[in-house]
C-alpha cells in the first residue's frame, strides 16, 4: 500500500460504517463470496492483531440459519458442500440440536438450521481503527476532513479515457490510480469522472432490545425465509430486517432532517411494523 493515500471527507466510520450490524456470515451462494468472506474473517480475526497488537473486536459468537421449510434445509445443505471446499467449518442442526445450542429459540416450526461456528460479529470501528494502522506502518496515508471535489481524466493517444488526478477542497493529487470506496456516494463520485456506478441505496434500521436474561455469547441468527437477523449486542439482541417494500436513497433523502453530524430519518418514514411479525415469532 505504499503510496496509497484515503481521502476521507468527514472522518472515517461517518459514513454507513459506523452503524453497521457488523455480522460476518461466511457461507454465500457465490464461491466468490464465500472465499471473500473467509479472508475477511481471517485478517479480522487473525491477521490484523498479529499484525498492529491491537484487538479488532471481533467475537467469535458463531452464525445460524434458520430453515422453516424443507426447500431452504436443502439449500443449507448445499452450503455445507460448499463450505467444505474452502475449509469453512458448518453444521445442519436438527431442531432438537439447535434447541441444544440455543435454548431461548422456539424450535417448533423449524425444519432445522445450519450453524458456522466461526462466524461472528466486526466491530465497524475497532476494525477500522486497527486497518488504518496497519495500512499506516506500511506507507499508507489517510487524509480526513478532505473532500474529493472532481477527478481530472485525459484521454490518451488511443481514445482511452484515464484517470489523471484528484481534485480535494485542499488542493489536487495527481495519479492515474483511483479506487471508489464512497458507500452509497459512490455514484456521486463515479459521476465525476465521467463512470456511472450501479449501485442502488435504500434505508435499512435495525431495533435494539433490552436486556435478555440467557442471550450473552448465543449465535447470531439468520432466517433467510422472515428476511431478519437477530444480532448478539452483549446481553440484549439488535433485530434487523429486509423490508419487502425499501425506502430507497432519493426518497430517505427527501425526508431526512440534518442531525449533527450525520443523517437523521424522520420516524414516519421507518417502517418498522413489517420486521415484527416474523422476528418476534423467533425471538
Ligand atoms: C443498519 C445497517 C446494518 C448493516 N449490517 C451489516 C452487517 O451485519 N454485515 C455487513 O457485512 N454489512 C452490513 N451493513 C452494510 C455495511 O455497513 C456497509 O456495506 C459498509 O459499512 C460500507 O462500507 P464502505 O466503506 O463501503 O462505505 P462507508 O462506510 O459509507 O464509507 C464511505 C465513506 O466515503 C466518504 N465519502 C463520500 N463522499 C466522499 C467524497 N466526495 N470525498 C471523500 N470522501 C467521501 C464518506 O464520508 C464515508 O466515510 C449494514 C448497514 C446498515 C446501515
Amino acid at each position: 500500500v505504499s503510496g496509497a493515500v484515503l481521502l476521507e471527507r468527514e472522518r472515517l466510520t461517518s459514513g454507513t460504517t459506523w452503524h453497521t450490524a457488523g455480522l460476518l456470515w461466511q457461507l454465500r451462494p457465490s464461491d466468490v463470496e464465500v472465499e471473500l468472506l473467509a479472508h475477511t474473517r481471517r485478517v479480522v480475526s487473525q491477521e490484523l492483531e498479529k499484525e498492529t497488537g491491537l484487538h479488532t473486536g471481533w467475537i467469535q459468537n458463531g452464525g445460524l440459519f434458520i430453515a422453516s421449510n424443507r426447500q431452504r434445509l436443502d439449500e443449507y445443505k448445499r452450503l455445507m458442500s460448499l463450505g467444505k471446499v474452502y475449509g469453512v467449518e458448518s453444521h445442519v442442526l436438527s431442531p432438537a440440536e439447535t434447541k441444544t445450542l440455543y435454548p431461548l429459540m422456539n424450535v417448533d416450526d423449524l425444519y432445522g438450521t445450519l450453524y458456522v461456528p466461526h462466524d461472528g460479529t466486526m466491530d465497524p470501528a475497532g476494525t477500522c481503527t486497527t486497518l488504518t494502522r496497519a495500512a499506516a506502518a506500511r506507507g499508507a496515508q489517510v487524509i480526513e476532513n478532505c473532500p474529493v471535489t472532481g477527478i481530472h481524466v485525459r484521454t490518451d493517444d488511443f481514445g482511452v479515457r484515464r484517470v489523471a488526478g484528484v481534485e480535494t477542497e485542499h488542493g489536487s493529487i495527481q495519479t492515474p490510480c483511483v479506487v471508489n470506496c464512497a458507500g452509497v456516494w459512490a455514484s456521486a463520485v463515479g459521476r465525476m469522472a465521467g463512470v456511472k456506478v450501479p449501485l442502488v441505496a435504500m434505508h435499512h434500521a435495525y431495533v435494539v432490545t433490552e436486556r435478555i436474561e440467557g442471550i450473552q455469547n448465543m449465535p447470531n441468527v439468520r432466517d433467510h425465509d422472515a428476511s431478519v437477523y437477530l444480532r448478539l449486542q452483549g446481553d440484549a439482541l439488535s433485530v434487523g430486517g429486509y423490508e419487502a417494500n425499501p425506502i430507497f436513497w432519493e426518497e430517505a433523502v427527501k425526508s431526512r432532517t440534518r442531525a449533527a453530524g450525520g443523517l437523521r430519518l424522520k420516524t414516519s418514514t421507518v417502517k418498522g411494523y413489517t420486521l415484527w411479525s416474523d422476528d418476534l415469532r423467533r425471538a
